[in-house]
């Protein structure tokens, strides 16, 4: 604790929980995206959930406790988990990241736990609000973010709401078919583009231990490398241009571990999404980095929380 960083009154203070795949996070901030205190520690794999929800509920005390908070001074709690879920109940129905994570009530583990009003949201979703709220997204009504790491998440934000769907899991993108014969996924779908485009689809289809060592070798010139790189940016540039022509959006929002590509990703994909969108659509379209990095999913959560509260 600093000196600039004085307590805040109550109850502007939210606590933002991060289920990721290789990590934890907690965080408090304002309402505005002001982070008074953050934590983080390593996700363990095949760790089942009343372990991983008490070391994240131990982390979020934490956290409280950093920005010289009680529990009491908290005004709601946001969660971010990999779906699919059931936001209304609050339930985990199994997570594709978390193996043996099935029907888990995880807002009623956190609310007992805590005992403050908890909400809970698909980390993705909560991904595109919070680049709405205080990242890339600032500013406009309709914005797409994709996340693109192990695999991709995507959110969608309509006439400035995010958009649930049905029962809560609208904006799978990273699930919509490029190719209806293709590759299998892991979702049980056939051809997605996540069984292309993401991280570990990319090494795999490369036959390298990870996206970026592909990207080095790209950037090498090196040929199979630069052939699989190049399906993977067409791939993408035409799923996007499918997002556009789908949601018309002002902005699409691209983050996660494979964009730290940086113009090798965003300069062909760019060109390829705006060449096959509709012309009417693509004018108004920008295609830019996310802009939160490693805080997403600390701030996604806190957005959620200040959202559903309200
Ligand atoms: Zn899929």
């Amino acid at each position: 604790v600093t000196p600039d960083n004085p307590p805040v009154a109550a109850p502007d203070a939210f606590l933002g929980l991060d289920i990721g795949g290789t990590k934890l996070a907690a965080g408090i901030a304002r309402a505005d995206g002001k982070v008074l205190a953050e934590a983080r520690a390593p996700s363990r794999a095949l760790e089942g959930p009343d372990s991983m929800i008490r070391r994240l509920v131990a982390l979020g005390r934490d956290a409280v406790w950093d920005a010289r908070l009680g529990t009491t001074d908290i005004a709601a709690i946001g969660i971010g988990c990999g779906g699919p879920l059931d936001p209304e109940r609050g339930v985990v129905l199994d997570a594709l990241n978390n193996p043996g994570w099935v029907d888990v009530p995880i807002v009623a583990m956190v609310e007992e736990a805590l005992g403050r009003p908890t909400f809970l949201e698909n980390d993705a979703n909560a991904g595109a609000l919070a680049e709405h709220r205080y990242g890339a997204g600032r500013g406009v009504d309709d914005m797409v973010y994709l996340t693109i790491s192990t695999g991709i998440g995507a959110g969608v934000i309509s006439g400035g709401r995010l958009l649930h769907g049905a029962n809560g899991n609208a904006g799978e993108l990273g699930h919509v078919s490029v190719d209806h014969r293709g590759r299998r996924c892991r979702c049980g779908g056939i051809g997605c583009l996540e069984a292309y485009a993401s991280g570990t689809n990319i090494a795999e289809r490369a036959g390298m231990p990870s996206a970026e060592d592909v990207v080095a070798a790209v950037r090498r010139g090196e040929r199979h490398a630069t052939a699989v790189w190049s399906e993977t940016v067409e791939l993408l540039g035409a799923a996007i241009a499918s997002i556009v022509n789908a949601f018309n959006p002002r902005r699409v929002v691209l983050g996660g571990g494979v964009t730290r590509a940086g113009d090798v990703l965003f300069e062909p994909v760019r060109r390829i999404a705006l060449q096959r969108a509709m012309p009417q659509l693509a004018a108004v379209v920008d295609i830019l980095p996310a802009a939160l990095g490693e805080r997403t999913g600390i701030l996604g959560a806190v957005a959620v929380a200040v959202d559903r509260r309200a």
